[in-house]
């Protein structure tokens, strides 16, 4: 006997707040979405067969409250903890001020909650509304204190949110990849395009467990909002499954939370399906996204982080539930290489540059994830070293590292924090967190990083808030060479040589940047101490060569008679560069700015080393980057190529530093 629980044409009716909140759906049957010989169920069935729902509800709500055979590895119920960030989320939020995205403020929606209310038109600020962050930290609020007023506040909001974001069927279009970057940066009022966002529902679903966990005892969590919630997160789990977006990030964090659900709601008939889509995607994808060299193929530091997140968060889930079987053991041999990629390209005091659209990340961030990563591979002992200071564990026994197919090159003196390193960016073409950055670098002496990355700014929006995006997406506020001060055209670098163990290590990366000119970068990583960068601007073309070098912010001096930049910190931890050029340079200082999160920016200096091209012969640069300490004299510094003609497979050059000479030279294919 099939007996809908909710018949009522208008309305399931819950009274929260002395409003009306009115389900969407007059037509929810929780017990057909069920499987009533799940064990456990046994008394919900009974009843539920004998007609009886409202007792059949109960039972099924005592089942939940009761349950202890589901683990999630997330949600810690003997020590929960709340931040002081999101005890204030929390607190905001029953006023109605929510927090929906790093770089906005929390805005207030309304006493009766407008969820269309977008005060600054960028499409995250909307999209991220609809993740409802504060749900958990206002969970939290009611878990430790017991005070029932924030449940009571949360159901009414869940059920407001249900109500006033319908989910309306629209057909499924097989977009292109060129169609779906318009379809997410175009700004219009169409609310499902931001309430229902794949990316958005499947956030929502993660989190329904880790919910239900926080106020599954609360007083307000009745039988009849146990059938909305069930309700909900079967269809947020069914809409997952159907718009599974095409590839990249969002693809694997839908397949984890999907399998979440499948996982965390084993009585749904649709879980087992849940549980394989999202282990199959997962399996199915990691080969695909994580190059051999254990690089996300996205190559932003910060997704790639993400990414390992998702696999790890998606196997510990499997492992202590029973379906480690899900997964074959390469995929955690992985996500091995994954974290070893990441902390290779960390600067020396842990923080991570900035590339693509990362924003600022420090030590506290990058230890935060070595303790968690380190719970699931404690063998790898370079996580230990890192989280105790060098105290335990061991440092890699390697210092310099290449990781040549997603094309990150790291030089680095040793592992301790006031190490000497660079970390260049020189791969292939990544997708659309990318920017034509090829050939950049970041530099860090005695922990300061004097060449930060520019971060992103912001993501899509309107028009002005596009224009910034791209503004800080340029070539040329890249350390790197441009054409006509124009974006590259193509990003396909190759690795020439790396060579390191000697006092000089070299890496010669090349790219065909743009029609008729390559730009070969050549390093030289000099006594662990310094570097010499050798710029090679080759091909048919004619025009304006940029070699341009964005620095931090702070005191600095350019030199234009010598070519000279110097940095002029108190502190006396300071860096020069000086360029040579086998012909006649302009120096032109350009604009320059930092943002390190969203909508915040900070001028900085930046310069550009122009040659006019005039024809076939190539412009040939060198540039010294050293460290200094301005209680000591300024460094001399001269540099002379000692072949006059470009070779393709010899370079030779020398440098002098305070009257000694060293001699930098290279043979490609020895
Ligand atoms: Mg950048």
């Amino acid at each position: 006997m099939k007996i809908k629980l909710f018949l009522l044409l208008v309305c399931v009716s819950l009274y929260f707040n002395n409003s009306k909140i009115y389900c969407q759906s007059s037509d929810i049957d929780v017990f057909s979405l069920l499987d009533l010989n799940y064990k456990g169920l046994e008394n919900v069935k009974k009843l539920h067969l004998a007609g009886n729902d409202t007792e059949a509800l109960k039972a099924l709500l005592k089942y939940y409250r009761d349950r202890e055979t589901v683990v999630n590895p997330a949600f810690k119920q003997d020590n929960t903890s709340i931040s002081p960030e999101e005890k204030k989320m929390a607190e905001d939020a029953m006023q109605h001020t929510f927090f929906s995205y790093n770089g906005f403020k929390p805005f207030n929606y309304g006493k009766d909650i407008d969820w269309t209310y977008w005060p600054v038109r960028d499409n995250e600020l909307r999209w991220q509304l609809h993740r409802q962050k504060w749900f958990i930290p206002m969970g939290k609020m009611f878990y430790i204190n017991g005070d029932e007023k924030y449940a009571k506040e949360w159901t009414f909001q869940y059920l407001d949110w249900i109500k006033k974001n319908p989910l309306i069927a629209q057909p499924k279009k097989e977009l292109s990849k060129e169609e779906q970057l318009i379809e997410d940066n175009k700004v219009d009022d169409n609310n499902m395009r931001y309430a229902w966002r794949p990316m958005e529902v499947s956030h929502r679903l993660s989190e329904q467990y880790t919910i239900f966990q926080l106020y599954r005892n609360s007083n307000s969590f009745t039988p009849e909002f146990l059938s909305v919630f069930l309700w909900n997160t079967h269809r947020h789990a069914d809409f997952v499954l159907k718009h599974y977006s095409k590839e990249g990030n969002h693809l694997l964090f839908e397949a984890q939370r999907i399998l979440f659900a499948g996982v965390f709601f084993p009585e749904f008939k649709d879980a087992a399906t849940w549980r394989n889509s999202g282990s199959e995607i997962l399996v199915r994808e990691m080969p695909k996204q994580i190059y051999p060299d254990g690089f996300q193929f996205e190559l932003d530091p910060g997704y790639h982080s993400g990414c390992i997140g998702i696999f790890l968060s998606a196997l510990r889930v499997a492992e202590v539930n029973g379906y480690t079987y899900m997964f074959p053991s390469w995929y955690r041999q992985t996500i091995s290489g994954m974290i070893q990629a990441y902390y290779n390209i960390l600067l020396p005091d842990l923080s991570c540059p900035m590339f693509s659209d990362m924003t600022k990340k420090v030590k506290s961030d990058a230890l935060k994830s070595f303790k968690d990563w380190k719970t699931s591979f404690p063998e790898d002992k370079a996580l230990q070293y890192f989280i105790s200071g060098g105290k335990s564990g061991e440092a890699p026994e390697y210092a310099s590292r290449a990781f040549n197919t997603s094309g990150f090159y790291i030089f680095r003196s040793d592992w301790t924090e006031n190490a000497t390193a660079m970390v260049l960016k020189a791969g292939p073409q990544a997708g659309w967190h990318a920017q034509p950055d090829n050939g950049t670098f970041n530099i860090m002496f005695n922990g300061r990083n004097f060449f930060p990355d520019a971060g992103s700014f912001s993501y899509g929006g309107d028009a002005e808030v596009t224009r910034m995006r791209e503004s800080f997406k340029q070539t040329k506020v890249h350390n790197t060479l441009t054409l006509n001060n124009k974006n590259l055209e193509v990003t396909n670098s190759k690795c020439l040589l790396w060579k390191t163990g000697n006092d000089i290590e070299i890496l010669v990366v090349e790219n065909p940047s743009y029609k008729s000119l390559t730009h070969r970068r050549s390093v030289f990583f000099v006594d662990k101490k310094f570097f010499v960068v050798v710029d090679e601007a080759i091909g048919e073309t004619t025009g304006l060569i940029g070699l341009h070098f964005n620095l931090c912010e702070g005191p600095v001096k350019m030199d234009t008679l010598l070519n000279q930049v110097e940095t002029q910190f108190k502190d006396g931890n300071n860096m020069m560069l000086k360029t040579f050029c086998n012909q006649n340079q302009k120096k032109q200082e350009q604009e320059g700015w930092i943002s390190y999160k969203a909508k915040e920016k900070f001028p900085r200096k930046a310069f550009s080393f122009d040659v006019e091209k005039k024809n076939t012969k190539p412009v040939r640069y060198i540039t010294v980057i050293m460290p200094y300490n301005t209680l000591n004299q300024l460094p001399k510094i001269n540099a002379s190529f000692d072949s006059k003609e470009f070779n393709d497979n010899n370079l030779k050059l020398s440098v002098t530093i305070n009257g000694k000479k060293t001699n930098l030279t290279y043979q490609l294919g020895k």
